[in-house]
């Protein structure tokens, strides 16, 4: 198995400090917690973007703000999110792809979220892929259900998408697929030969899909965009989901990738 690498996703769209009192908003914030995540194992940051307000935003104003934070702290591989909570047009979501981050987030295709749509139209996905294509820019394809595989598949015989891709596969947002096993391997089974995967779980199946990905010889998202609580009624940090993870993938004798292991796991040299 390739060392595993670890994304931290401190922050997401959706969870404010009245959820959880450690989820970093603030770039200052954003920065300083993914810099200790890196030091505890994170090779990856996934980003969003919140406004004065703490709402999400897709400001290239504020992405390059976090960016130029987290790149004097350290080499961290940065993956700016293009979800769809934090802008309306493709070129609003699209608007900080211009800052060049080594990686950003590219849904190949529509859902629900618990209160709305994961809405990502054929123009939509072709804008945004075309644009990291020109900006050299490795997608993380996200996978929120099963058609999402083969439609990147679409995506990269029309030459939008290079090959081999990486993807994440989104387990258990409401609306979308559930995290079971059988769905998480399912997914798994029909990735295209040669790309490389990483899984997150949201809510309470959290560590049952993570600990799948690490067993399964993938890789592992681990962030309060994704879970609130470290077990029941105790609030996690983004600092303690990656320490167990690294603790499990210890247990498991996986290695864990730094940032220039990740970048060649992942193609980005
Ligand atoms: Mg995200």
């Amino acid at each position: 198995m390739d060392k595993l690498i670890i994304t931290v996703a401190p922050t997401g769209n959706v969870p404010t400090k009245e959820h959880n009192p450690n989820v970093p908003i603030t770039p200052d914030e954003i920065a300083e917690c993914v810099h200790r995540c890196y030091q505890k194992g994170a090779a990856v940051a996934h980003i969003h973007a919140r406004d004065v307000e703490g709402k999400p935003t897709a400001d290239p104003k504020v992405f390059k703000e976090i960016i130029e934070k987290i790149k004097a702290k350290c080499n961290i591989i940065i993956q700016i999110s293009t979800g769809a909570r934090a802008g309306k047009t493709a070129e609003e979501r699209g608007a900080a792809l211009d800052l060049k981050p080594e990686m950003a987030s590219l849904a190949t295709g529509s859902s629900n979220f618990p209160t709305g749509m994961n809405a990502n139209s054929p123009q939509l996905i072709e804008y945004l892929a075309k644009k990291m294509l020109d900006n050299n820019i490795k997608p993380e394809i996200e996978v929120f259900d099963c058609a999402m595989i083969s439609n990147a598949e679409y995506f990269a015989r029309k030459g939008l998408i290079k090959t081999p891709m990486h993807f994440n596969l989104v387990m258990n947002v409401p609306g979308s697929i559930k995290g079971t096993p059988k769905n998480l391997l399912h997914l798994v089974e029909s990735l295209p030969r040669g790309s490389t995967w990483t899984v997150c779980g949201i809510g309470n199946k959290n560590l049952q899909m993570t600990s799948m990905g690490l067993v399964l010889g993938g890789h592992v998202r681990v962030g309060l965009e994704d879970v609130l609580e470290y077990e029941k009624g105790v609030p996690a940090s983004n600092e303690m989901l990656v320490e167990r993870i690294v603790r499990l993938a210890k247990e498991f004798n996986r290695k864990i990738a730094t940032p220039d292991e990740a970048r060649e796991i992942l193609g980005l040299k």
